[in-house]
């Protein structure tokens, strides 16, 4: 294995202002692996409850995911998200927030889990995150996300997680509300200091920067004429930059900027339909030409 992922699996119901559903599969941990599953071996820990279709676990399995981290919770309900975008797609209003079963679990990593060298930390109770941390044998590296809903709720826990985590990638609203400063320069200067080396900022529609030291790299996201979901566009991503980092063995920066475009290659997939409709029938040479496109999109000669 050489990814393991800690998050949310999820039913979601999702209104956009091109469609909606009802309690469809998702959560941070569902994106992040079935996105990673195409660069790299991937395991996953996260909890659901007896109301889970047994179908959702076979896609997964089917991606090559080791579910033997996912555990089921007799007589427990699944988390729920419920949320809504207007015509701004960049920000998600959450609706709803059931954690069920998250909020009573307590991971224990099988042993061979233990020495899996890529962690991620999808977006979940940091409590949880540190849990899953505290059982880790020295990973190469140690990657995490988080959103609104825990900076507010539990910003102590938070901090003192990221003391522990590397890179940390998360959406612009959240960097500059986790941050308190609305200068997005100044948010990541203050962000940096509490820990991580690299800071990846999420921008939805408009890419992603990535702050490591006193370098920035900025990447655009892939103009598309339909979008209809950005749910788990940025677990997507991760899935795509952790996965392909994974893949490459490199944690140099020249390689996070190419996994930068991995990642928006694949949130620009997700978006194209709702929950995981479109992820989970992707193919690598779909992946590969959105790729190079992506390259020509931001070719330009010197001066
Ligand atoms: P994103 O990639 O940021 O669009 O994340 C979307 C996913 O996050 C959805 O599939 C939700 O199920 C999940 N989610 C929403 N709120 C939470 C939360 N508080 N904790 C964990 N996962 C969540």
């Amino acid at each position: 294995m050489d990814i393991l992922v800690v998050g949310s699996v999820a039913f979601d119901s999702v209104e956009t202002p091109f469609g909606k559903v009802e309690e469809a599969l998702g959560g941070s941990a569902t994106y992040f692996s079935t996105s990673a599953s195409f660069f790299a071996d991937v395991a996953m820990v996260a909890v659901i409850g007896e109301d889970f279709p047994e179908k959702h676990v076979e896609m997964l399995k089917n991606k090559g995911i080791d579910t033997r981290g996912l555990t089921r919770v007799s007589g427990g309900k699944t988390f729920r998200w419920t949320g809504k975008y207007d015509y701004d797609l960049n920000q998600a209003h959450t609706l709803d927030t059931q954690l069920n079963v998250i909020s009573d679990f307590d991971p224990k990593l099988p042993d061979d889990y233990k020495k899996i060298p890529y962690l991620f930390l999808a977006n979940i109770d940091p409590e949880l995150q540190m849990k899953v941390l505290e059982q880790v044998e020295s990973p190469r590296l140690i990657a995490c996300d988080t959103m609104n809903f825990w900076i507010e709720g539990k910003p102590g826990k938070l901090k003192e997680l990221l003391k522990g985590v590397e890179m940390l990638v998360i959406n612009e609203g959240e960097a500059r509300e986790f941050a308190s400063e609305a200068n997005l320069v100044r948010a990541a200067r203050t962000i940096l200091s509490c820990g991580p080396k690299t800071l990846i900022v999420k921008r939805g529609e408009y890419g992603a920067l990535m702050f490591n030291g006193n370098t920035v790299f900025s990447a655009p996201a892939y103009p598309l004429e339909d979008i209809f979901d950005p749910t788990g566009a940025g677990d997507s991503f991760a899935g795509g930059l952790i996965g392909y980092l994974a893949n490459t063995g490199n944690l140099s920066e020249e390689n996070i900027r190419k996994a930068i475009v991995v990642g928006s290659t694949m949130a620009s997939f997700n978006v194209e339909a709702f929950s995981l409709d479109r992820l989970s029938k992707l193919t690598l040479d779909e992946i590969n030409n959105r790729f190079k496109s992506f390259k020509k999109l931001t070719h330009f000669e010197d001066l």
